[in-house]
């Protein structure tokens, strides 16, 4: 068991690469004047978390408590908490620090601070340095700076996705002129994040198109999720007519393919913007995005603040993930279907509802 002086602390860990999670306790750190004590309800599954606990990106550091789509409530705070109180409902999302005196943090982008403090599997220096436990665990400890309020009236299962899945599109949209009623927006790779952009770009009042794999997938995108054309980005046909229509795309894809068949869908001078982390480099050739003053971008979840305002126009739109949510004992199976490409959108997991039982 692992200690930081804190409270008890129960939650389900990968140990190895093989990803397997299993019951795992520890503690909590010790709370600090300016920390919020919360207590997980629910708790998205991104792929992130399945690049992480098995090792994709080479980063594990075993034992993994996975997790960064929090929705909970405020059971504890400091002496210095200002904006929360027990009894609210608060989110946490990809990160729980930063160095708050550099140039983006300064400037409220917190997420691109080379200091930032993952959620989970991160190295917090400021609170002892032990590797940071996530959300697929009763409680955590968070310094309020980073949390965020969850708006009455979200179906809190509906929103943890939106804490990582949800910012992660919504920022580079509203930062890429993604926002403009009338554009047209593609969307490449129809799970977690994609379902979430299409969700948002319509409600921009944009014309969207997803770009997938799967071609299963057409009738909800278009009937239920209200996209207005999917293409099959492994048919050239389908491909070809859709050449130069777009002013932007999002690219969420978890593994490596193509990119310079999907450059070729956006106008003279658009932008793709790649949020997906395969952990294989993509080919980026001159002549796909040169000639036409294309560009090709990251982007990193979003601000503390881009987080808030997500939420809040979620909140006015009634835009919540589409979720199966599941029991922490579902959690492996949970991990392989994702895998697998076999979730419509988002697995959350039902911590609060769960854990007890599964321990
Ligand atoms: P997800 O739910 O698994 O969705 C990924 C989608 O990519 C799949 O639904 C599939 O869509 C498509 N896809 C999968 N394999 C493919 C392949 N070989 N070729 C083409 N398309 C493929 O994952 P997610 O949670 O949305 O996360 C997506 C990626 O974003 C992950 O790499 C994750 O680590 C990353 N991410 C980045 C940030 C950030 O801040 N930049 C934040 C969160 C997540 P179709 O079936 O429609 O083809
Ligand atoms: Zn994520």
């Amino acid at each position: 068991m692992e200690e930081q002086g804190g409270q008890a602390a129960f939650g389900w860990a990968a140990r190895d690469a093989t990803g397997v999670l299993s019951p795992y306790s520890f503690s909590t750190r010790v709370p600090k004047d300016d920390d919020v004590t919360i207590k997980v309800l629910y708790c998205g599954i991104c792929h992130t978390d399945l690049h992480i606990i098995k090792n994709d990106w080479g980063n594990a550091m075993y034992p993994v408590v996975p997790g960064h789509e929090i929705v909970g409530v405020v059971t504890g705070v400091g002496g210095g908490v200002t904006r929360f109180k027990a009894g609210d409902t608060v989110g946490v999302g990809y990160f729980v620090g930063s160095c708050r005196s550099c140039d983006s943090c300064g400037k409220g982008n917190e997420n691109y601070c080379a200091g930032v403090v993952p959620t989970s599997n991160g190295v917090d220096h400021a609170h002892g340095g032990v590797p940071t436990k996530g959300g697929f665990s009763d409680v955590i400890v968070v310094n309020e700076h980073y949390v965020v309020r969850v708006p009455d009236g979200l179906a809190l299962d509906r929103t943890a996705p939106l804490l990582c899945a949800g910012v992660t599109v919504y920022s580079p949209m509203m930062r890429h002129g993604l926002n403009e009623p009338g554009k047209h927006l593609g969307v490449v790779g129809l799970g977690g994040l994609g379902h979430v952009a299409v969700k948002f770009g319509k409600a921009f009042g944009m014309k969207v198109t997803v770009i997938s794999t799967s071609a299963s997938k057409r009738q909800e995108a278009i009937e239920n999720l209200g996209a207005d054309e999917f293409l099959i980005s492994r048919d050239p046909e389908q491909m070809k007519a859709a050449t130069g229509t777009m002013d932007g795309i999002i690219d969420t894809v978890s593994a490596w393919h193509p990119i310079t068949p999907l450059l070729a869908l956006l106008k003279p001078l658009g932008e793709m913007v790649i949020v997906g982390g395969p952990s294989k480099p993509l080919e980026l050739p001159a002549y796909a995005f040169v000639p036409g003053g294309k560009g090709v971008v990251g982007s990193n979840v979003g601000s503390v603040g881009d987080c808030q305002a997500m939420l809040e126009f979620a909140g006015k739109h009634g835009i919540g993930a589409e979720v199966e949510v599941i029991k922490m004992d579902y959690v492996n199976t949970a991990i392989e279907r994702l895998e697998k490409n076999d979730v419509r959108y988002r697995f959350v997991i039902d911590v609060a509802g769960s854990l007890g039982s599964a321990a």
